[in-house]
């Protein structure tokens, strides 16, 4: 198409072009939002703008962005972008994107603990820092740490923390290697899928770092269930995420270290997404109602 036809293209149908290529109205509303450098809050900006026209070079972004996207990119690579727990966070290629499924994991840790308690708290392979982020957040008088095994990881978890001005405690460490504290809980969302799961295939843009954990997934959550009684406090817990599959097996690996009050939460498709427990006496932690199956 010539230039002169490419700059009479509208809002509207960059909108309908992502469309219908496959993507979610609401993802290809992000990418054009992206496309024309606006915040991904200006939704309804679009309706407004609807057939306000859209120059070549944002109209090629848009069609790049969705070439990607079709591609299996996250969209959260692409425009840079991702909102967790209501925190704009910044991803990139470096770490995990951010799941909303992860958000069970912040729900759990902050219904279990004491809001107006002094709590120290430990996010282990924090990725973009999401988990421990929004932590924060919800209780700023909490001391928040954040590990991850990767350099890279971590600049990006520090670059959220700075922008969001959370005062996160973040160190380079493999899991708890070298962690001397002892926290009132430790929470994780590890690598959990298996080598040569049918799942990773789709997964490619992710880091393998942050998905694959040995034969059956379960390599890293042996681990951090090993390390972390010598860093919790009594009545600490320790709440992991976990694959879809793995509820029974994670539940198993806590009772077996010695933890009590061991459970699993659900995820928001009902899945049985994290298992946790606690070390020493509990009696003063409050267990969720009802028991989440
Ligand atoms: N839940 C993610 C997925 O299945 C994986 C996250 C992880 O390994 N921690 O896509």
């Amino acid at each position: 198409m010539p230039p002169s036809s490419l700059s009479q293209q509208q809002v509207g149908q960059a909108i309908r072009q992502a469309q219908q290529a496959g993507l979610p109205r609401l993802e290809a509303e992000l990418l054009v939002l992206h496309a024309l450098g606006r915040a991904p809050t200006d939704r309804a900006w679009l309706l407004i703008h609807s057939y306000d026209a859209i120059d070549d070079a944002a109209w090629q972004r848009v069609r790049a962005g969705t070439a990607r996207r079709s591609a299996g990119e996250p969209l959260a690579y692409i425009t840079g972008h991702k909102e967790f727990y209501g925190l704009p966070l910044a991803i990139d290629a470096r770490v995990l994107d951010p799941r909303d499924d992860t958000e069970t994991l912040v729900d759990w840790t902050l219904e279990l603990l004491a809001a107006d308690a002094p709590q120290r708290i430990i996010d282990l392979g924090t990725g973009s820092g999401a988990i421990a982020l929004a932590l924060q957040q919800a209780r700023p008088q909490w001391q928040v740490h954040a590990t991850d095994r990767s350099a890279d990881a971590l600049a990006l978890a520090r670059h959220n923390a700075e922008r969001l001005r959370l005062p996160l405690q973040l160190r380079q460490a493999s899991w708890l290697d070298g962690v001397t504290e002892k926290f009132s809980a430790i929470v994780s969302n590890p690598p959990y899928i298996a080598l040569g799961d049918a799942h990773l295939p789709a997964l490619a843009h992710e880091p393998l770092q942050a998905l694959v954990s040995g034969a059956d997934g379960l390599d890293d959550i042996r681990r951090i269930v090993q390390q972390a009684p010598a860093c919790l406090a009594p009545g600490g817990w320790l709440l992991l995420e976990h694959g879809y599959d793995q509820a029974e097996a994670v539940r198993q690996l806590l009772q077996s270290a010695g933890f009590s009050q061991v459970q699993s939460r659900c995820d928001l498709a009902a899945i049985e997404r994290c298992s946790g427990g606690c070390w020493g006496g509990c009696w003063g932690a409050v267990a969720p109602a009802g028991g989440n199956p």
